[in-house]
């Protein structure tokens, strides 16, 4: 059984926990887009970990981790995240695998990232990781790879051209000697796609997502999206093989955040919207960025659910509303005076107005109104509930 976990709004659901969690029914996990902009904090009760690359496997249960060709590399973020897996769960840390076709993120590409946004008329908000350039130079054909480091020469031609491409005074001595340290200390997880294909093909595969569908470069809400195909779409060419995907979850929260720019229909400006941000510690683990938080956004959800052919839901960070005595969901949005309960495209997601039903608010999760909530949700949306996750830790999550 391979199963993908999909954010289904603007990232950090909480897909890390979910992931974590689901790990267990599992034999390998693996990340198949994306790099170190993402930031899944998974909260083990005596300590937390936030992955930016190492796939959310628990360490608890030493689950194979194996990182697709769809994912760019920082060096200096996986070898400091491997340390940290050594000190936590060292049998686990040997089980990771990289594939060695994989792009690399090179120091200079954040400063870079950070040229490109400011040169925008509207930034997008980048997490000036390097990720959008890594991603740019692979498709120019100026990527580095992983393997590439089996030749300095080829290394260093390419560090050269780069260099011209992108007006830079580069040092290709020291970044060549920095990479290299790196890269050896790494090397003896680096396998190619083929044989990571022969090694998963008869297991129970769990594809982490990152980021979330409305981030997606391709049915997000473009331009002020991620640089990959995050949504469930991205899994076979970051998988780097076929691969018949059985189940897509897809998390939400209870409510909906956005970090950066972009159109965000729910957005609360007030003061209940900084509520939710102080109660849900609304802040980018990568960025530490306060995130901008809002009521629950049907439509999107119902479009996320469409595009990514979502066939299970999972509802998390419920505990964060429940000393609101009401709460709103947005069922429609207006659009130049018609209501309207579906969106075909995110064109016009920036001129729309939100219309909100009122709910009651609940104690708990036990309480009557929860149950009505989450009704309400598979009704609207048309998707079961799987699970809702009750608190920040792993095993705080209860099953429908
Ligand atoms: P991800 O990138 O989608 O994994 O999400 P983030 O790591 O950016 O943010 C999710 C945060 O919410 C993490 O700190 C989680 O520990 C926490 N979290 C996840 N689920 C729940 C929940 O149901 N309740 C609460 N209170 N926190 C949660």
């Amino acid at each position: 059984m391979n199963t993908v976990v999909i954010g289904l709004q603007w990232g950090d659901e909480g897909k890390g926990k979910i992931v974590t969690y689901l790990s267990r029914y599992y034999d390998c996990v693996v990340r198949y887009c994306g790099g170190s902009n993402a930031g899944h904090t998974v909260d083990y009760g005596d300590f937390k970990i936030v992955h930016h690359l190492i796939p959310s496997a628990d360490g608890r249960f030493k689950k194979n981790m194996y990182i697709g060709v769809g994912v760019v590399i920082d060096l200096d973020v996986l070898l400091r995240e491997l340390e940290q897996l050594n000190n936590l769960f060292p049998e686990s840390s040997t089980l990771l695998r990289v594939c060695k076709q994989s792009h690399l993120v090179l120091p200079f590409y954040r400063e870079l990232d950070g040229r490109i946004d400011a040169a925008r008329n509207e930034p997008v908000g980048t997490t000036r990781r390097g990720i959008g350039l890594c991603y740019a130079n692979r498709a120019l054909r100026f990527g580095l790879r992983l393997e590439d480091f089996e030749d300095d020469q080829t290394v260093k031609e390419r560090l050269r051209e780069l260099a011209k491409l992108w007006n830079l005074e580069l040092s290709i001595e020291t970044v060549l000697e920095h990479l290299r340290e790196a890269y050896e200390r790494i090397s003896h997880l680096l396998i190619d796609n083929v044989e990571a294909f022969e090694n998963l093909k008869n297991k129970n595969l769990l594809f982490e997502g990152t980021q979330g569908v409305l981030l997606d470069v391709d049915v997000g809400t473009y331009p002020f999206v991620t640089s990959t195909n995050c949504s469930s779409s991205g899994v076979q060419s970051g998988f780097g093989y076929p691969i018949k995907i059985d189940k897509v979850i897809g998390v939400t929260k209870a409510y909906t955040t956005r970090v950066g720019e972009g159109p965000f229909p729910t957005e609360l400006k007030g003061e209940e919207g900084e509520r939710i941000r102080k109660l849900g510690g609304e802040y980018g683990a990568t960025t530490g960025r306060p995130r901008r938080c809002g009521w629950l956004d049907f439509v999107l959800l119902r479009y996320a659910v469409k595009v990514s052919g979502c066939d299970e839901l999972i509802v998390t960070k419920a505990d964060i509303l429940k000393n609101f005595e009401k709460i709103a969901v947005c069922v429609a949005y207006e659009v130049d005076g018609i209501k309207v309960h579906e969106l075909k495209n995110l064109k016009d997601i920036h001129r729309v107005k939100p219309v909100y039903e009122e709910m009651e608010g609940w104690k708990d999760i036990n309480s009557r109104a929860f149950t009505k909530f989450l009704k309400k949700m598979e009704q609207e949306v048309g998707v079961r509930i799987s699970y809702v996750s009750t608190g920040s830790k792993v095993d705080e999550i209860i099953a429908l």
